[in-house]
């Protein structure tokens, strides 16, 4: 049986990611920390591509290439190469690019991804990791079609990427956005990339509908983006196929603001880059390395999804979001080993999380220490839910203790004495309210619990609120 689904719709990715968390470049010692600084500051005669430089290999971006090859299953090959890549462009200074050709570093893996529903998990075979060079920026003056003029900035050239090829078995834009999420979670938890940073990931997709020749859309710059250039392209090639006409090979342009696809040329051939083997690098032999760079894989999202679920008995929900940040899995486990597993990990999903999106904020804003009080005392009955997650914005907006904070906004939660009183006097002010309940609507009882919360400031504990005035109202009835 074929593997195309219905619409024959078929999907393969190139994607081009930084090890931008390395301290230099793949072949010259300058550093990767340029996202701030002036153009044309972070290069040497190397990167510049002078004549007379020569490469000298960073030894740390090759551990980094394997460990994430390894992290996607693939064969590490015994031997492997550098090539030149030979093109013209003005952001490549040589004129040609250092890349992998015959020989790259590694081939044969793949990465599982839960299918459209009713596929099940999905196996999605990868073609080749492999390692080369980033060229430059062009800063074009105006817009892509429509320039003054164009700058060039070097400070990216010779930054070390991975080029990441999948076999085309994606069959939806979903489908590859789903696998671009899991390629960044597994990125970021091998501590190799920062998915943040401007230009650390690049998608080229190719993309083809039965009876049809595919179309290339390159340089898509993030996930999101993927996803739409792929459903305009599928909804374009089936219009053309509608009308009778043929889709033709080319490459094509995704334009993020109008959410379109524009054609740029039709497909060159490998052949035009007369590939040859980079005489100033000799071949690596690197499998003596792989048995040590295994050992230091760290522990693996999905891995560490299975165990918090065995191991803390936490809800699924909570070890997938959890296990999406890999900070924020330590967290939970710093916290975990203090308090009650569950709450910690409903707090951190349920409430840290969403406050910490609200401002733009990482969980390493946050202290584990603070955590670990403030559930503590809602653990312990000193304040109210409503009063720790006061206490959590206070100290994301305006810093301070836990223990200050409680004591600063008097969030403690009031006596029961209080409590009493407040439903005393609620019940003396809320006849039409009593009358409801007694007459059997539900909604009555939480107007009263929420008067009496209104009355102590919302330091009393709803539950005790809500069973003190079920006992005053079912004892005065007659
Ligand atoms: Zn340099």
């Amino acid at each position: 049986m074929s593997a195309r689904t219905e619409d024959g719709v078929i999907i393969g990715l190139e994607i081009h990611v930084q090890l931008n968390k390395l301290h230099s470049k793949l072949f010259c010692s300058c550093g990767l920390d340029y996202h701030n600084a002036p153009p044309n500051t972070h290069t040497c005669p190397v990167c510049l591509g002078l004549p007379g430089s020569l490469p000298v290999l960073n030894r740390s971006a090759v551990k980094s290439a394997i460990k994430v090859a390894l992290a996607m299953n693939c064969k590490i090959l015994p031997q492997t190469q550098f090539y030149r890549k030979n093109y013209y462009y003005p952001d490549l200074p040589k004129g040609f690019q250092v890349t992998q050709y015959d020989y790259p570093i590694s081939v044969n893996g793949y990465l599982a991804i839960e299918g459209d529903e009713g596929r099940g998990v999905r196996r999605i075979r990868i073609n080749r990791v492999h390692m080369e060079e980033d060229p430059g920026r062009l800063v074009h003056e105006g817009t892509i079609d429509r320039s003054k003029f164009t700058l060039v900035d070097y400070n990216r050239a010779g930054v070390p990427l991975l080029e990441i090829v999948t076999e085309p078995d994606l069959r939806s834009p979903k489908e590859a956005r789903r696998f671009l999420n899991k390629l960044r979670n597994i990125l970021e938890y091998l501590d190799v990339f920062d998915g943040d940073l401007d230009g650390a990931i690049r998608v080229d997709a190719n993309i083809s509908l039965a009876g049809g020749e595919r179309a290339e859309v390159k340089n898509i710059s993030s996930y999101k983006g993927a996803e739409r250039a792929l459903s305009f392209e599928i909804v374009r090639q089936r219009n053309v196929l509608r009308r009778g006409e043929v889709v033709v090979q080319e490459t094509r342009h995704f334009d993020e603001l109008r959410g379109v696809t524009v054609s740029m040329r039709t497909k060159e051939t490998e052949h035009d880059y007369r590939y040859f083997p980079e005489p100033d690098l000799v071949p690596m032999r690197v499998m003596d390395w792989v048995p040590a760079i295994k050992e230091t894989l760290p522990e693996l999202p999905e891995a560490q999804r299975t165990r918090f679920l065995k191991d803390y008995g936490i809800t699924g929900t909570h070890a997938t979001s959890l296990t999406l940040d890999p900070k924020l899995a330590q967290f939970f486990e710093d916290v975990s080993a203090a308090i009650d597993p569950k709450l910690s990990a409903s707090w951190i999903v349920d409430v840290l999380k969403g406050e910490l999106n609200y401002r733009d904020l990482g969980v390493s804003a946050f202290k584990t220490a603070d955590m670990i009080e403030i559930l503590g005392l809602f653990s312990d009955g000193v304040v109210t839910e409503k009063g720790a997650i006061t206490v959590i914005r206070t100290i994301l907006d305006e810093g301070g203790t836990p223990g200050g904070i409680v004591s600063e906004k008097e969030l403690a939660k009031v006596k029961e004495d209080v409590v009493t009183s407040a439903v005393d006097e609620v019940l003396s002010e809320c006849t039409d309210a009593i009358d409801d309940y007694r007459r059997g609507e539900a909604k009555a009882l939480n107007y009263l619990v929420g008067q009496v919360m209104k009355k102590t400031r919302g330091r009393a504990d709803p539950q005790d609120a809500r069973t003190g005035l079920i006992e005053r109202l079912d004892s005065n009835e007659s």
